[in-house]
């Protein structure tokens, strides 16, 4: 019997081994995974690459590529999802249906899905360049974020803790920190699967974002914990 993923055992009766292909290298995985009737692709559970790459030496570099990663709040780094600890900083690493689920019991929290994200090149007041990323939600409350882009501190901190969970392709390298480069590639950078807003005065401020979701948690038990939280948190919004 051919074994996917080493260590893996099949998830579910309906599962069937799917070919996943990298798109950092272009090896041909086979992961436990679920097709449609007509055969296209659902999910798939695999988590890393398990390609490698030969140099000129002959040695063999793993691929490594992550299909699915728990981004480090505190760095950036992207680590396996089954990690508690981040490998880089070793921050702990909290589970994304765990963030949400903590944010949705927090009273001044608003919790809510994002769809899309703009990326807008400006300035500051003092005429430093600067990133504003609006967030925007399924109910249409815009959320804004504002990356400095000056010093190379705030560069590296915008490359670690934005571009790296919001980067698509991460097998293509991006280290590009000036406003306009970063809009041009847009195409680049999903938006997280939630936001999460706290209320500051009368303005309600972006604090957390919360990316691969699905992967964790299903559809519906999402919808009903929304569903919960939200007459409270939006009365309160719609009242400010
Ligand atoms: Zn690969
Ligand atoms: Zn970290």
């Amino acid at each position: 019997m051919y074994q996917p993923e080493i260590g893996m055992p099949k998830p579910d009766s309906d599962s069937e081994l799917v070919t996943i292909p990298c798109p950092a290298c272009g090896f041909n995985n086979s992961f436990w995974g679920k097709l449609d009737d007509n055969g296209f692709l659902i999910e798939h559970y695999g988590r890393q690459c398990q390609g490698y790459f030969e140099d000129e030496d002959g040695e063999r570099e793993i691929c490594g590529y992550r299909f699915r990663a728990k981004f480090c709040d505190e760095c950036g780094a992207d680590n396996d999802i089954a990690a508690r600890r981040c490998h880089q900083c070793d921050a702990p690493l909290i589970d994304p249906d765990k963030k949400l689920r903590e944010a949705l019991k927090l009273k001044d929290a608003l919790v809510v899905a994002c769809n899309d994200m703009t990326l807008t090149a400006g300035k500051n007041r003092n005429q430093k360049p600067q990133l504003k990323v609006t967030y925007h939600t399924h109910e249409g409350n815009d959320l804004h974020e504002v990356w400095p882009l000056a010093s190379k501190k705030q560069k590296q901190d915008f490359l670690a803790r934005f571009v790296r969970p919001h980067l698509v392709d991460r097998h293509r390298p991006f280290d590009a920190t000036a406003p306009t480069k970063v809009t041009a590639s847009q195409h680049r950078f999903r938006p997280p699967d939630f936001v999460i807003a706290r209320k500051q005065g009368r303005f309600w401020h972006l604090r957390q974002k919360i990316f691969d979701v699905e992967s964790f948690i299903t559809q519906d038990r999402l919808t009903a914990m929304l569903a919960q939280s939200r007459g409270q948190a939006f009365a309160e919004h719609d009242a400010s």
